[in-house]
């Protein structure tokens, strides 16, 4: 085992970090005695680590670190425990699905009798004329073989305005009240980028809504939270994340409120994960008019990247597709933002000195997505921009040789073979070869990031490990295995390279003298489990700079 630095080489190292108090060279807490992981290649093993405030002071042997202990630190002795970094999901949905999750249904239920009988039961104690919302449906997962549909809505509640919104975020299910209050008929023309969907047979509203369609809704549900009720999302969403072991999360959607969120929860105590906040293009102007740009903030909640949208969603089948989905001849998916749109959006942000994040599933999204961020780099050259391709699902080598060559960061869900296996088939086997496509990235040497976009994909990270290295579903359906990649390197890809899309990785990502002290304590050995069992590893304990966020 290698050496801590000693005190004149970790002191040289300190220089780099003018925060770290330098009187303040006691360790306030030393782990040891356990099998410390530490993503940094020029000391990958360890078995104590010790912290100081929320630094990490020293990394080695036992013999090395626990010496430095003072009468007054703290030393806890982990057994047999494994110790990682702390998980960085570099693309989710915190805020919006706290809130969710304090207000809507969640109708991830297996059946559509057990959706309505939620919605009865919600609506017996929602006031009249209120709307009845849900999340988390997922037409794929129900044993009817079928999409709810207005009548089923229509059944379940049939006096107060009902919406869905389906697990993936881009489709919602409405009752025929919704449809009233929203003034759409069966003869209501689809928006552009949107789409209103209609019983085949009858002509008549199915209660689905697609994209841009959903907007007529969102416009007239009425947003009553408070500021406090934000700060409670935050809360709500922080213990769930905590106690799977994530430590840092790229907030993919933010909006001001949101951000003003992050930083009550964090006033409060509430926050107990680092939240890097892209915002969404409908808000630049404003953020460009306080000069504001990526970047700005603290460890625990700064400005990430401008958002944009290309296309559709791989969950709901709406991604924009080079050739149709299995089955379905004509559909290609749905574009979101043109080319020009995003171009229009993205030389704002670019000239301003923001990273770009640009939601792109389908081959069409991405190859739309990488031309406009060619064309900003050849006209406005800028030095490490590193664009974002959030998802960057199905792609060719063609589309990974232009990755590589902007140096971009594509975000794949990693979740989706595992926990969406029952959808895979719309792609087929071919496809999905080349699909969340990480041995593609990391054999080019991009620096692709684990993400799980939730509320549509969990966010478990042993979930995660486990669907990326195994490429197998709840069923034990494989699904695209030229795309296995190995435990180690899922480790990275969730760890150091979420680090690197936020511009952090001299701060985080790795156990290292100097970094943040966010890591996880494992009750197992990944690196020792099968593959096959990886879920299961246990999570015993997650600490955020120092702090312990959950503790089993
Ligand atoms: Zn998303």
């Amino acid at each position: 085992m290698s050496t801590a630095l000693n005190r004149r080489e970790f002191l040289g190292t300190l220089a780099a970090f003018s925060l770290f108090p330098l009187e303040e060279q006691q360790p306030d807490l030393i782990l040891h005695s356990a099998t410390i992981h530490t993503v940094d290649p020029k000391q990958p093993q360890a078995q104590a680590i010790a912290i100081s405030g929320d630094r990490i002071l020293a990394v080695g042997s036992n013999d090395d670190v626990l010496h430095l202990a003072s009468p007054a630190t703290k030393k806890i002795d982990l057994a047999t425990n494994t110790v990682f970094p702390g998980f960085i999901d570099a693309h989710c949905h915190p805020a919006e699905a706290g809130l969710d999750h304090l207000r809507m249904v969640d109708c991830d239920l297996r059946s559509i009798a057990a959706i309505q009988s939620a919605l009865r039961e919600r609506a017996a104690r929602t006031l009249a004329e209120e709307w009845v919302l849900g999340f988390k449906y997922d037409d794929t997962k129900t044993s009817d073989g079928r999409a709810l549909t207005i009548a089923d809505l229509d059944a379940a509640v049939p006096d107060h305005p009902v919406c869905i919104e389906h697990r993936g975020g881009h489709t919602a299910y409405c009752n025929s009240l919704a449809f009233q209050k929203a003034s759409i008929t069966s003869k209501t023309p689809d928006p552009p980028g949107g789409k209103i969907d209609h019983d085949p047979a009858t002509g008549k509203l199915s209660g689905r809504v697609a994209e841009t369609a959903k907007d007529s809704f969102e416009k007239i549900i009425p947003s009553n939270f408070t500021r406090d009720d934000h700060r409670e999302g935050i809360k709500l969403i922080s213990k769930m994340l905590a106690r799977t072991g994530i430590t840092s999360a790229h907030e993919a959607f933010g909006t001001p409120n949101d951000l003003r969120a992050y930083q009550d929860a964090r006033e409060s105590g509430d926050l107990l994960f680092r939240a890097y906040c892209l915002i969404g293009y409908r808000h630049i102007e404003a953020m460009l008019a306080a000069g504001i740009r990526t970047g700005l903030g603290d460890d625990w909640v700064r400005v990430g990247a401008m958002k944009m949208i290309a296309d559709g969603s791989i969950s709901e089948r709406t991604a924009r597709l080079s050739t149709p989905y299995e089955g379905r001849p004509d559909d290609y998916g749905i574009v979101v933002m043109t080319e020009e749109e995003l171009y229009t959006w993205g030389r704002k942000a670019h000239l301003a000195g923001w990273q770009i994040g640009t939601h792109a599933n389908g081959d069409v999204g991405i190859d739309t997505t990488l031309k406009v961020y060619e064309r900003l780099q050849r006209e406005s050259p800028r030095k490490d921009p590193r664009f974002r391709l959030e998802h960057c699902t199905v792609v060719n080598d063609s589309l990974v040789a232009r990755i590589k060559s902007l140096a971009a960061i594509p975000t794949p869900f990693s979740t989706y073979v595992y926990y969406h296996g029952e959808k895979m088939r719309y792609y087929g086997q071919d496809r999905l070869n080349n699909m969340f496509a990480l041995r593609s990235f990391l054999d080019a040497g991009i620096r692709a990031t684990q993400a799980s976009d939730y509320p549509p994909g969990e966010f478990i990270p042993m979930m995660a490990l486990q669907s990326e290295v195994t490429r197998t579903d709840i069923k034990g359906n494989v699904w695209g295995p030229k795309q296995k990649i190995t435990v180690e390197e899922a480790i990275r890809v969730g760890t150091i390279n979420g680090a690197y899309a936020s511009y952090e990785e001299n701060l985080k990502g790795s156990l290292e003298v100097g970094k943040l002290a966010d890591l996880v304590v494992l009750g197992r050995d990944p690196y020792k489990e099968d593959p096959s069992t990886l879920i299961t590893v246990p999570v015993e304990r997650t600490m955020v700079g120092g702090r312990w966020t959950f503790e089993a």
